[in-house]
């Protein structure tokens, strides 16, 4: 399976958006690899002075699909969930700096946290979804799904252009404001709504 993440997809100025909303989603991926093993600690990998945490919503694909017309993209997903797209910010600026990929700074073991899967209908609109992040108790990063520059539907027809999705693949569809850096005993939650999706401790 491939996780699929989405960058740059809300601003908090909803208003001049539709003046300054660019072309195209921004892509990239994550091995599975990167997946943070259920009950682990989140290690700082040694290669990195500036970890930030990236809360986001998360999609699982339940149907092989591709070239998917928004129009249908709801039957190609059945749960949502709640993660982190840890980021190496410090190696992403320098990568970016050099036009180079950004995969060291985001797809190392552990960068993605993915959280408890809720079935999509126990929400009564996927474009409406309040998010949030604490960390040691305190909100950090808050999110709605409606703040989304291309909302889930037409992420699914965007990247299953490039891409088939298949059974299992997760996609990440973005963070909100309020990134930040991690330090060694944070705890890091997850909530959509008032229910907690997931908890970690940073190491
Ligand atoms: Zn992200």
């Amino acid at each position: 399976m491939k996780l699929i993440c989405i960058g740059r997809n809300y601003t908090d100025h909803i208003e001049e958006l539709e003046n300054e909303k660019p072309t195209d989603p921004v892509i990239f991926m994550k091995p599975d690899t990167s997946i943070l093993l259920k009950k682990q600690p989140f290690f700082i990998p040694d290669f990195s002075e500036n970890v930030h945490h990236e809360v986001e919503i998360l999609i699982k694909i339940k149907k092989v699909g591709k070239y998917i017309d928004k129009k249908f993209a709801h039957k190609y997903y059945d749960e949502i969930s709640l993660g982190i797209d840890f980021t190496a910010r410090d190696l992403q600026s320098a990568l970016k700096e050099k036009g180079l990929p950004w995969e060291k700074a985001k797809s190392f073991d552990g960068a993605a946290v993915i959280g408890n899967w809720v079935a999509k209908d126990s929400f009564s609109d996927v474009n409406n979804i309040d998010f949030h992040l604490d960390k040691n108790g305190e909100v950090v990063q808050k999110g709605n799904t409606k703040f989304m520059l291309w909302k889930i539907d037409e992420l699914i027809e965007y990247v299953s252009k490039y891409f088939t999705l298949k059974i299992g693949d997760v996609i990440f569809t973005g963070t909100p404001a309020g990134v930040g850096a991690v330090k060694a005993d944070d705890v890091l939650t997850g909530y959509i709504s008032n229910k907690q999706f997931f908890s970690i401790k940073v190491k």
